[in-house]
């Protein structure tokens, strides 16, 4: 029980504000502290509740039958009436599966986008160039991904804007953002009360590419206009997904202001390391219930042995 409180705690405090506490450090500390942290919630929290709904069921006579132990020999006390067990097992199961189909379809687009990019021919480390009247840029996931740019969109920018967008684009395919943007989504997935985390998550993708192309040009002004330029050029509805990042995507405003203000991540460490401190004692805490768990049911599988 303790597990299961420290756990959604863990949960509702970074799915209460997730874009609050992500905005204090700098974008690429928020995306490497709140990916692990929302799948360690996502872990925790199912493993706390299987541990619920194990140790209730233990107490029936046929769950007791199937384990081969003696509910008579398991601890009472701390444990629901046997009947709470089922529904807890129902969500755990239902939302392990759902996770799992997410999971699936996300691999299934992570492929589609590798073979697209190699039909693209040959990498030679530029940006294909597509004849398209519709504005667009965007960075393609793959086993080393393509960034692709749109005629209308090269024309729709000048020189130096042009190479900040690259750069942009280039930086989500450096540091696999797709990768982390998917894991943010499937521990969503596994735990509702993350569901805010996954759109904060791929902002400060957003956010992480526009520093890295601001470091790479030397101008953050220019890499403001860039992003301001293009969000302006991009006609029609915007479909982000997580296999093609589009330079357009997430809060632009935000990442147009965030770009002309300078840099300032004063709490960034204190943040990430006050976050990764509390995940690290949830997992302890379900490692501890884990040890602790299997030989009461060690006991109980001895008692019944003992009684044949
Ligand atoms: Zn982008």
């Amino acid at each position: 029980m303790i597990l299961v409180g420290a756990a959604l705690a863990l949960s509702l405090a970074l799915g209460w504000a997730p874009r609050r506490l992500a905005t204090a450090m700098h974008p690429a500390t928020a995306v490497r502290t709140l990916v692990p942290a929302g799948l360690a919630a996502a872990l925790t929290t199912g493993f706390a509740l299987s541990d619920v709904a194990l140790t209730a069921l233990a107490h029936d006579g046929e769950v007791a039958e199937l384990g081969h132990w003696a509910p008579a020999a398991l601890p009472s006390a701390t444990a629901l009436p046997w009947q709470a067990g089922l529904p807890v097992a129902f969500a755990v199961l239902a939302l392990l599966t759902a996770a799992a189909v997410h999971t699936l379809r996300a691999g299934h687009q992570l492929w589609l986008a590798d073979t697209w990019c190699r039909r693209l021919g040959p990498d030679d480390g530029q940006p294909v160039v597509l004849a398209d009247i519709e504005p667009r840029a965007f960075a393609v996931a793959g086993l080393r991904g393509r960034v692709v740019v749109t005629t209308a969109m090269v024309a729709a920018l000048s020189t130096a804007e042009r190479a900040a967008l690259l750069a942009h684009e280039r930086a989500h395919l450096r540091h696999r953002h797709h990768l982390w943007i998917q894991l943010a989504e499937v521990s969503a997935v596994a735990n509702p009360a993350l569901r805010r985390v996954p759109g904060v998550v791929r902002l400060m993708a957003e956010r992480w590419a526009d520093e890295d192309a601001a470091l790479s040009t030397g101008d953050r002004r220019t890499t403001a206009e860039a992003i301001g330029h293009a969000a302006l050029a991009r006609t029609g509805p915007r479909r982000p997904t997580s296999a093609a990042l589009a330079a357009t995507g997430g809060d632009v405003p935000h990442r147009v202001q965030a770009l002309l203000r300078a840099p300032r991540h004063r709490w960034s460490a204190p943040a990430a390391a006050a976050v990764a401190l509390v995940t690290v004692s949830v997992l302890g805490l379900a490692c501890a219930t884990a040890r602790s768990t299997e030989p009461v049911l060690e006991t109980a599988r001895s008692a019944l042995a003992s009684t044949r």
